[in-house]
């Protein structure tokens, strides 16, 4: 391994969902669902197969896919997007976010991305030979805010991109409209390209909204969007995600994409076209019931002795173990499966600092109810 990418050689995820086996575990650790998305997505893809849609399909992604990616951006914010010029489909928003940063990041260009960072934004801006600059969230009340002191501060003349990871894994955050106000001053004022991953644009709770950044003044011209269909539609198997913003950024990570995968899945993509055209009621739906299944986890972290962070939004919550006299996030998730038989995410592997974040577990909850109520019933045995 060459050493800029040393430090990335094994995922946490990878990691403790191997921990969850041995033991038998219930994992909450990786975020994925444990249930299908909608039956006529499902349906759709079967079709495609059927159909024949089996070879490759063009490297921008098929055209009712790109259409309904933009219909959806328009009818939910009022973003308009050209789905010919403005739309590109990826392999998930893994590769969205890897071309972006490939396509864009110059050899010693600064990057600022949000503390704690999902792990393939520290990786892919390894690989394009960027240099991380992070802004960590700062403890609000039971929730997080942006650091808006550090966030200005991060800006100078080598920043070229920023990574705005909202609603945020791990902690459930959704940016506030303050915050993203000044994210969006910062950019303009520092002509900078602020990369958005929206994955879990819709699995917002309580009656919040999540506003994208490309719709704040100034922004859409600077702005590339990241989706994917993982997320809204239970399919994180799938890997189909999207990028949308103006033509120069969606073609710079065009390029890069090419190289790294020339096309995404074929019959996957008609479906979720479909499913963006038809399904939208299953996503609501789904959302609410993820808001009560955070609702059953979050009592009984509570219950077990943790102190729980508030999720606004996404699959996870961060719970707090000290005052169950646990300093250690990462040898206690170590330790979990095999002590009492869940498996969770130490969320310091999400951050350069361990400090403050080195006691604090992440628990996805994207699961079925019988499973919360297992891991419910073995959080009781701590
Ligand atoms: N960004 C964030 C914040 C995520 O949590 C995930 C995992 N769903 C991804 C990107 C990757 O998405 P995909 O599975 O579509 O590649
Ligand atoms: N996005 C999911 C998570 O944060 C899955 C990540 C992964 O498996 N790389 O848990």
């Amino acid at each position: 391994t060459v050493d800029r990418l040393r430090p990335f050689t094994t995922t946490i995820f990878a990691e403790m969902s191997a921990l969850a086996v041995d033991h038998d575990a219930v994992n909450l650790g990786q975020g994925f669902p444990d249930t299908d998305g909608p039956a006529s997505m499902l349906d759709a893809a079967r079709q495609a197969i059927t159909d024949g849609r089996n070879q490759y399909p063009p490297g921008i992604g098929v055209p009712e896919l790109r259409r309904a990616v933009a219909r959806t951006q328009h009818d939910l914010y009022g973003l308009d997007y050209d789905p010919d010029r403005e739309v590109l489909i990826t392999v998930g928003a893994t590769e969205a976010i890897a071309g972006a940063v490939v396509g864009l990041v110059e050899p010693g260009d600064e990057v600022i991305m949000i503390e704690p960072y999902y792990d393939a934004y520290a990786a892919t801006v390894a690989m394009a030979g960027g240099v991380r600059r992070v802004v960590p969230l700062v403890p609000d009340g039971d929730g997080f805010r942006l650091d808006r002191e550090r966030l200005a501060a991060a800006f100078g003349p080598k920043t070229s991109m920023v990574l705005v990871n909202s609603p945020h894994n791990p902690t459930g955050t959704v940016l506030s409209r303050d915050d993203l106000t000044e994210i969006a001053r910062l950019c303009v004022e520092h002509d900078v390209v602020a990369v958005t991953d929206e994955v879990y644009e819709h699995l917002v709770f309580d009656g919040r909204t999540h506003t994208p950044l490309a719709t704040l003044p100034g922004m859409r011209a600077r702005t590339l969007r990241i989706s994917s269909a993982a997320k809204t539609f239970n399919c994180t198997g799938w890997k189909v995600g999207w990028v949308s913003g103006p033509p120069e950024l969606v073609s710079a990570t065009r390029t890069a994409k090419q190289y790294m995968s020339y096309v995404g899945s074929g019959p996957f993509q008609p479906a979720v076209a479909h499913a963006l055209e038809h399904e939208m009621g299953w996503v609501r739906e789904s959302a609410l019931a993820l808001q009560a299944k955070r609702d059953r986890i979050s009592t009984a972290l509570t219950d077990a002795g943790f102190a729980v962070h508030r999720s606004e939004a996404t699959y996870f919550v961060c719970a707090d173990p000290r005052p169950l006299g646990v300093d250690d996030g990462i040898e206690f998730c170590r330790s979990l499966p095999e002590r009492i038989g869940v498996a969770a995410v130490p969320v310091s592997v999400f951050t350069d600092d361990r400090e403050p974040w080195h006691h604090l577990l992440r628990f996805a909850f994207a699961k079925r109810d019988e499973v919360i109520a297992e891991a419910a019933e073995r959080l009781r045995r701590l």
